[in-house]
């Protein structure tokens, strides 16, 4: 959401009851989830142009017709698809590249060679970056929750609690 939607988005909720049903502001800015996305994807993409084996290539379209080489084209077309590479291009997303960074950089085998120390610092400030963005925005947002038990008190009100954002979470009648 915009600034300008959530804040409409908070005003219309400020005098429902928290259970109403409807949609809620996401916990993590949409901007700082494509910001996040935009680092991993792209760190991921400069460190596999980096470390990865090309595949192995068989010449083909020679009429070959003999075993061996039936069995390398195989092998090359097996290689060149090989789950553990990554994809340039289709679809990526923040998740997908945060596992393929992982296993880089725990140095899962694969057709890679082992990162280099600059790699490795590459792969960690943009994981610090991300982890200091989410829990900055989430520090932002102290959420509200209804507890499903009335106060315990003789009133027996609804209780709320309030955290999410570091501080100590307080209980509210
Ligand atoms: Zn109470």
């Amino acid at each position: 959401m915009t600034e300008e939607e959530r804040q409409e988005q908070a005003a219309d909720r400020a005098d429902t009851n928290p259970d109403a049903p409807g949609p809620r502001p996401t916990p993590v800015d949409v901007y700082v989830l494509m910001t996040i996305e935009t680092g991993l994807v792209t760190t991921a993409d400069w460190l596999a142009e980096r470390v990865k084996r090309p595949a192995f290539r068989a010449a083909t379209g020679q009429g070959w017709s003999d075993d061996v080489h039936r069995q390398v084209v195989l092998l090359a077309a097996k290689d060149s698809a090989d789950p553990r590479r990554w994809k340039f291009t289709g679809q990526r997303s923040a998740p997908e590249a945060a596992e393929w960074l992982s296993l880089r950089f725990r140095n899962s085998p694969g057709p890679f060679r082992t990162l280099a120390e600059g790699e490795r610092q590459a792969v960690e400030n943009v994981a610090r970056m991300g982890a200091e963005l989410i829990r900055r925005t989430l520090g932002e947002a102290r959420r509200t929750e209804a507890v499903p038990h009335p106060c315990p008190l003789p009133c027996g009100g609804q209780l709320v609690v309030e955290g999410g954002d570091g501080a100590p979470p307080v209980v509210r009648c």
